[in-house]
């Protein structure tokens, strides 16, 4: 297979933290295998559902210290990824309820609060690793009108939804097109995340930056493990590439993109 080195294969790793820690090995140690090293990103949850301080675990932060060191890209991911607000309006307690169990910890926060959680979580990381994050994901890629107005102040060079990523203090696009991502928490989501990744498989060959995305629930699904592994396998005449490297966008080639065929909900 030759290298296609018009379009990137960008991979991440969500919900790393001490609350899913062999999970997160696992997944670490699978990605590593298929994308020759550890070529991917991690978002790291400060305290996930409050249960699991990174800052109380010196373990775990050396743990993501020594990641950090062989070039993982670390994002923060929220404080405590659940949703613990109050929702105004049928739509926003629709998503809350309905699209992320409950997992939509930036949807509802209002602005000073989402700025308090994204410097926290920076400052957090940053202190462990000593290098800046890369940026910032909402957990369940969802953001409130309060997180998306605290995303320009908190200055993250990059953030990213379902559906882009971009730079938070201009408002640029650097790559367009859905994430591919697995569900696992119930049989139903399995079955719709194995189809869409699928569809996704042959459907985004022409888009110019394709992301993937996995889950600690992954590792209990087989199924999800080998539709993982499918994905990675169809996408890996690309290059395997940082979320920084979408900064430096002149040096891939404008290819015409595939356009949003496939979307799916994961937190
Ligand atoms: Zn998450």
């Amino acid at each position: 297979m030759s290298l296609d080195r018009t379009r990137r294969l960008l991979v991440s790793i969500h919900d790393v933290g001490p609350k899913f820690g062999p999970q997160v090995d696992q997944l670490a140690d699978r990605l590593a295998e298929r994308l020759d090293g550890l070529r991917f990103a991690m978002l790291v949850v400060p305290n996930h559902w409050g249960e699991a301080p990174l800052a109380g675990d010196p373990a775990y932060q050396a743990k993501l210290r020594r990641w950090s060191d062989a070039g993982v890209e670390m994002f923060a991911h929220g404080w405590y990824h659940r949703d613990d607000s109050c929702h105004r309006g049928t739509l926003a307690r629709f998503k809350a309820r309905r699209m992320t169990a409950g997992e939509g910890e930036f949807l509802g926060l209002g602005r000073n609060e989402a700025v308090r959680r994204m410097a926290d979580g920076r400052k957090l990381i940053e202190d462990i690793t000593g290098r800046p994050v890369a940026g910032f994901v909402a957990p369940a890629w969802l953001y409130g009108d309060g997180a998306r107005q605290a995303l320009v102040e908190a200055n993250f060079a990059l953030a990213e939804d379902h559906m882009t990523v971009w730079r938070p203090a201009t408002g640029a696009v650097v790559a367009k097109g859905p994430v591919i991502t697995w569900a696992s928490r119930s049989g139903p989501r399995i079955a719709s995340s194995l189809i869409a990744a699928r569809l996704a498989r042959v459907g985004l060959q022409r888009q110019r930056v394709v992301r993937i995305a996995v889950h600690p629930g992954d590792t209990r699904v087989p199924r999800l493990l080998d539709s993982i592994d499918g994905a990675l396998a169809s996408f890996r005449n690309r290059v395997v590439s940082r979320y920084a490297d979408l900064l430096k966008a002149p040096c891939l080639p404008a290819a015409k993109d595939g356009g949003g065929l496939v979307r799916s909900t994961q937190v």
